[in-house]
């Protein structure tokens, strides 16, 4: 990707190296899990255990820590950032008549108070809490991505990431969160897959339109970046790491075919309008089994 003339955001914050979260009330790693969309769809409860399986040091104190100030994952994360609010503001200027009101980023290590979520460690990976409207993200889990689950750590592949993040804020902003119950009770289908593969379908609209105001950004190199890493966090495939079999009554997020499929979807079409994001929710118009 080509990110020069990419304008900084100013709502990255960053935390790193401020040692463990402990959450209000004393207790270490308590979890508002039902709030929370995690990236990779992992219980919190487990997430030391996955850890371990996946023989990552996600979560694990780093005793050499010291507080990485402003290098190259801080200057990343707001050029990404910063991407989304352009493409964003202008989206609901046009087509929702409304303002976008920007979401916060939270760089971490090891644990965080996520402000209304609970506490997190970096064992779940990077994750959205709709009460404080932010995004969290431990940069080291781009490692873990690569070297763990066979994903990208190209920055198009962590631009990707950052963008599936934001696209849960938009759901938010545009009430898509609150419909995942009512869903489940008209459908009798899991809701939540659709609402990770919506992130992923906004995700791909952001690319669309990034691709518009910049040209340049993309070289030809980074959907495949992008598309390897999609297919990687794919249930399917994460299960299969974790246990050596998959079992589709318990996806979250989708497969590895579902995720490419509603990224590419969100990057061809470019739309994010209501008619284009309820169709998500219709079961009779998008089926997920391909
Ligand atoms: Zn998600």
């Amino acid at each position: 990707m080509d990110w020069s003339g990419q304008s900084e955001s100013s709502n990255v914050e960053d935390r790193r190296g401020a040692g463990p979260a402990v959450a209000a009330g004393g207790g270490m790693l308590t979890i508002v899990a039902v709030a929370l969309a995690y990236f990779l769809g992992i219980d919190p409860n487990q997430a030391k255990q996955v850890a371990d399986k996946i023989g990552g040091r996600m979560g694990e104190k780093r005793k050499t820590d010291t507080p990485p100030t402003e290098d190259e994952h801080y200057h990343f994360a707001r050029k990404v950032l910063g991407s989304t609010e352009e493409v964003w503001d202008a989206y609901f200027r046009d087509n929702y008549r409304k303002r976008y009101e920007h979401p916060g980023m939270v760089l971490f290590s090891e644990s965080v108070d996520s402000g209304g979520c609970g506490t997190a460690p970096s064992a779940v990976g990077p994750f959205y809490c709709p009460v404080s409207r932010k995004v969290f993200l431990d940069p080291t889990f781009f490692d873990e991505l690569e070297k763990k689950l066979g994903g990208d750590k190209g920055d198009a592949s962590r631009a990707y990431v950052v963008a599936h993040e934001v696209g849960h804020h938009v759901q938010n902003l545009l009430g898509y969160n609150t419909r995942v119950e009512e869903f489940r009770k008209r459908e009798g289908e899991n809701g939540g897959i659709r609402l990770e593969l919506q992130a992923d379908y906004l995700a791909g609209v952001w690319a669309n339109q990034a691709s518009k105001k910049n040209p340049n950004l993309f070289n030809r190199n980074d959907m495949a970046s992008i598309i390897k890493t999609a297919q990687a966090i794919g249930d399917d495939r994460i299960q299969k790491k974790m246990r050596g079999w998959t079992s589709p009554e318990s996806f979250t997020h989708g497969s590895a075919a579902q995720r490419e499929k509603f990224f590419m979807k969100g990057f061809e079409t470019g739309n994010a309008s209501k008619e284009a994001l309820d169709v998500l929710f219709n079961p009779r118009v998008a089926p997920l089994d391909l």
